[in-house]
C-alpha cells in the first residue's frame, strides 16, 4: 500500500513519497506529512536489538518507502548511506549520550543527507531529470547537504548561509567542494537565508527552473531521522520500556524524528526540546500562545539560531492543531498532551558555556555546544520529574572539533580534529557573496540557469 502525504496547511492534494520528497513545500505553503504513521508492533521492534544500524533503517524506512522503491534498492541504498558509527556512551546510572557526530561532516545532519541524496539520486535517475536544490543553513545542513550530493549526476546543489553565524571549520566544510556545489555567503541572519529560499519557491519568475529543497522542511530529511531513536532503544531499553530522549532544537526536524518513532510504536516517556535563547517553544508550551523570535538570537549552539521552527507546524498536527508558515495558530493543538510528552526548557549562553565546562569536570565528557544545550535541558527537566530508573539518551548532534573556539575558551585546550575535516580545512575555498536582497539572489539563480 502506498503511504500518502498531505500539507499540514490541508490545502493541496495528499502525494505519495516521491512527488513529496522532490517538490519540498506543498503548493499550499505547508509541510508534507504522513496522513497516517505505520505501526511497528512490539515484536518487530524488539528484533532490532539483534540488527545492526543500516537493518533497522531499512526496516523503519521500507514502511513508507513501499510501493515506491523496491526493497532491494532501499537495502541498497541503507547499506551505503549508514555505515557511519553510532557511539553510546554511558555517563552514569542509565543515562547515556549518543554520539551522531561521526559522519563526513560530523554532524547529525549527515544522517538524513546521506539517505536523501541517494534517494533523490535514485529517482531522479529513473525519471531522466534535473533538478536544483536549494538550501538555506545555519551552519550543518550546508555541510551535510553538499558533502552528500557532491557529484550526484543529475542535481546541482545551492547552498545559502549567514555570512557572520558559521564557524570557520563549519563554512570550509561547504565551501571547499566544487563541481555541483555552489555556496554562497548572505549578508544577513539563517532567517533571512530561509526567507530567500522560500521566495525562490513560490516565485513563479523561476517555475521553469526545478527546484527542490534539503531543509528539514522535505520529509525525505526527517523521515532518516526517526532511525537513530529506534536505534538507542534497541542498545539501551528492555522490550517494551519507555525512554526518555533530550534533542537539542531549532528547526525542529530532529525531534521530529523522534515523534516520528513513538507514532510507530517505538515506547517513549518524554522527548525534553531544549532550546537557545531563541525561546518561542518552550513559552508556546507554558502559554499556549506563540510569538515567533524575530529576528532570531544569535547563541553559541549556531545550528539552532531559529526564531520561528519551521518544523512545529507538523508537530502541532500531530496534536489536532493547524499552524500556517508564518507561524500563525488556525487550530489549537492539544496543549495538556503536548504538555504530557514534550518537555522544554530555553539554556542561555552562559549555562551553555558552563555546562561543557561542569560535565567535562564531573564526567570527563566533552560536550559540544548543542550538545550541553542538550544536557541542560535533560538536567531542567529532572528538576520536575524523576528518571525512575528508565534508560536516558541526550543527543550530541555535532563535533567539538566544529567549535574549538568556544571548547578552548571553556576548557583551555582544544578537540582532537576529526581525520574528515582536517582535509577540508586544508582546501582552498569557493563561494558567493549576496545581500539579504530576494531580487538579486532571483537574478543569480536566472543567471545560472539560462
Ligand atoms: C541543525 C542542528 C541542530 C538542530 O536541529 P533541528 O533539526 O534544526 O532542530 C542541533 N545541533 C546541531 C549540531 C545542528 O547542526
Amino acid at each position: 500500500m502506498v503511504l500518502l502525504f498531505r500539507s499540514t496547511n490541508g490545502k493541496s492534494p495528499a502525494v505519495n513519497l516521491r512527488d513529496a520528497f522532490l517538490h519540498g513545500i506543498a503548493p499550499d505553503g505547508g509541510l508534507y506529512f504522513p496522513e497516517t504513521f505505520p505501526r511497528l508492533s512490539p515484536d518487530e521492534i524488539a528484533a532490532f536489538a539483534q540488527l545492526p544500524y543500516h537493518e533497522i533503517a531499512f526496516r523503519v524506512l521500507a514502511h513508507f518507502t513501499d510501493g515506491i522503491i523496491s526493497d532491494h534498492d532501499l537495502a541498497g541504498i541503507c547499506r551505503e548511506a549508514y555505515h557511519i558509527p553510532v557511539p553510546l556512551e554511558k555517563v552514569y546510572g542509565r543515562v547515556s549520550v549518543m554520539r551522531l557526530d561521526q559522519g563526513p561532516t560530523a554532524s547529525f545532519k549527515d544522517f538524513a543527507a546521506q539517505f536523501m541524496a541517494r534517494l533523490m539520486g535514485k529517482f531522479l535517475r529513473d525519471e531522466k531529470r534535473e533538478i536544483t536544490i536549494l538550501t538555506a543553513t545555519s551552519g550543518d545542513t550546508g555541510a551535510a547537504v553538499a558533502h552528500a550530493f557532491h557529484n550526484v549526476p543529475g542535481i546541482r546543489v545551492i547552498v545559502l548561509f549567514p555570512i557572520a553565524e558559521v564557524s570557520l571549520s563549519q563554512r570550509k566544510l561547504m565551501t571547499t567542494l566544487r563541481e555541483n556545489i555552489r555556496t554562497v555567503a548572505i549578508d544577513g541572519k539563517f532567517d533571512d537565508c530561509q526567507a530567500m529560499v522560500k521566495c525562490a519557491f513560490a516565485d513563479p519568475a523561476l517555475k521553469h527552473i526545478p527546484l527542490s529543497s534539503a531543509n528539514s522542511i522535505n520529509i525525505g530529511r526527517l523521515l532518516p531521522q526517526s532511525v537513530y531513536y529506534f536505534y538507542a532503544a534497541s542498545r539501551l531499553a528492555r522490550a517494551g520500556e519507555a525512554m526518555v530522549f533530550s534533542v537539542p532544537s531549532g528547526n525542529f526536524g530532529d525531534m521530529m524524528g523522534g515523534i516520528v518513532a513513538r507514532e510507530m510504536g517505538l515506547p517513549v516517556r518524554k522527548i525534553i526540546v531544549p532550546v537557545n535563547e531563541n525561546d518561542a517553544f518552550p513559552k508556546f508550551l507554558a502559554s499556549g500562545s506563540y510569538q515567533k523570535i524575530s529576528p532570531s538570537r544569535n547563541s553559541v549552539s549556531n545550528a539552532m539560531n531559529v526564531g520561528h521552527p519551521s518544523n512545529l507546524s507538523r508537530l502541532v498536527a500531530v496534536y489536532g492543531g493547524q499552524m500556517d508558515e508564518t507561524g500563525n495558530i488556525h487550530r489549537m493543538p492539544d496543549l495538556a498532551a503536548m504538555r504530557r510528552d514534550l518537555f522544554s526548557s530555553s539554556i542561555s549562553d552562559e549555562r551553555t558555556r558552563a555546562t561543557i565546562k561542569a560535565v567535562w569536570d564531573k564526567h570527563q565528557l566533552l560536550l559540544e555546544p548543542h550538545g550541553a544545550v542538550a544536557w541542560r535541558g535533560f538536567e531542567d527537566w529532572e528538576q520536575t520529574e524523576t528518571l525512575n530508573g528508565l534508560p536516558a539518551v541526550v543527543l550530541e548532534t555535532a563535533n567539538p572539533a566544529k567549535f574549538p573556539e568556544e571548547i578552548e575558551k571553556m576548557m583551555g585546550w582544544s578537540p582532537d580534529i576529526p581525520a574528515v575535516m582536517e582535509a577540508a580545512l586544508k582546501l582552498p575555498e569557493d563561494f558567493d557573496q549576496m545581500d539579504a536582497d530576494y531580487e538579486k539572489f532571483r537574478a543569480y539563480l536566472m543567471r545560472r540557469h539560462l
